[in-house]
């Protein structure tokens, strides 16, 4: 997400990342071993009416299979409470997103990854490595980057173009793909430029998985360069086709299943909430809508929204950025 519709929603959302609500727990949740969890349908918790008695883990840790887990922070730490994937592959494990939250009181997300590490067998000879990337260079994203810089066996990948061509092998940007192997498990990385300028989406052939980050969610999602977003989102699709395609998972949950729209932006509390993940079909609708709208507006799908950020939005996100 990251930036918010109108003045009033902009100042809700300073006066919200500025607030800390530390009284969730910063531990952990583990899912009863032996159950994996099921994204099309696992219910997150998703926040509280009141934070302050919230007893719930700063990060919630589901297992979707042997070596794959998805994470989510507590709304009541922040209520962009974004999701974090992590991969495992024999060498590395892949950490995509690092959260909204610098402080490892608040969001220990090193200290988690490290106890995921434990949990599969710890290291032996160094391995796993950890390589942290981003789905996009947004900050509720990227924050928690702070916590494995400078760790032993850690690569966290720059959030700049430069960065993903150097270190990602994502050279002439935004049409070449390329992959990173994490030992027996090869990652596919397609460039999605549009909602913002780093966006990438990864596809993961163990669980068939397409990651899209902020890109494609059940939500509100924002659109900074539409012309992009509309190339991107037909480059996925042609990407997706002959493909097993399990689900397509993005990196927050802002759609409200009883009410059928988005909830309010800055909410903490979000009962009802529709499952995270989301399939072809709907990328193929989307794609579809774009192709055949000449002009940046507002799009309402069944469980997304799409819409174009004004100038004074990307103004904002400009000195946001700045300041971040
Ligand atoms: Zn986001």
């Amino acid at each position: 997400m990251l930036i918010k519709p109108s003045l009033f929603i902009i100042v809700t959302v300073l006066l919200a990342a500025i607030a800390t609500t530390a009284s969730a727990a910063n531990v952990a949740g583990d899912e009863p071993t032996g159950h994996y969890a099921d994204l099309a349908t696992a219910v997150w918790l998703h926040g509280a009416k009141s934070c302050k008695n919230d007893i719930n883990p700063a990060i919630q840790v589901m297992q979707a299979d042997a070596s794959t887990y998805v994470l989510r922070q507590n709304k009541c730490v922040t209520f962009e409470a974004p999701f974090i994937y992590v991969l495992f592959g024999k060498d590395k494990v892949l950490v995509v997103d690092t959260g909204a939250n610098q402080s490892p009181e608040h969001s220990p997300i090193y200290q988690t990854v490290e106890s995921l590490i434990e949990q599969q067998g710890g290291r032996i000879n160094g391995k796993p490595e950890v390589l942290v990337v981003h789905s996009h260079s947004h900050s509720d994203h990227t924050k928690g980057d702070s916590q494995f810089h400078g760790k032993p066996g850690v690569e966290v990948v720059g959030t700049n173009t430069q960065a993903l061509e150097t270190q990602l092998g994502l050279g002439d940007w935004p049409t070449k793909q390329s992959s990173i192997d994490l030992g027996g498990r090869l990652l596919t990385l397609i460039p999605i430029p549009g909602h913002q300028e780093q966006s990438i989406a990864i596809y993961d052939p163990q669980t068939e998985w397409l990651l899209t980050g902020d890109s494609l969610y059940p939500g509100s999602i924002r659109v900074k360069n539409w012309s992009d977003y509309k190339n991107s989102i037909q480059r996925l699709l042609e990407f997706s086709r002959g493909k097993p395609v399990s689900l397509i998972l993005g990196s927050h949950i802002e759609f409200n299943a009883e009410k059928n729209k988005p909830y309010k932006i800055g909410t903490r509390y979000q009962p009802h909430e529709t499952p995270l993940g989301m399939y072809v079909d709907q990328l193929k609708v989307l794609n579809d809508k774009l192709q055949t709208t000449t002009k940046p507006k507002k799009l309402k799908f069944g469980r997304f929204v799409i819409s174009p950020l004004s100038k004074f939005e990307k103004l904002l996100i400009k000195a946001l950025s700045k300041s971040n």
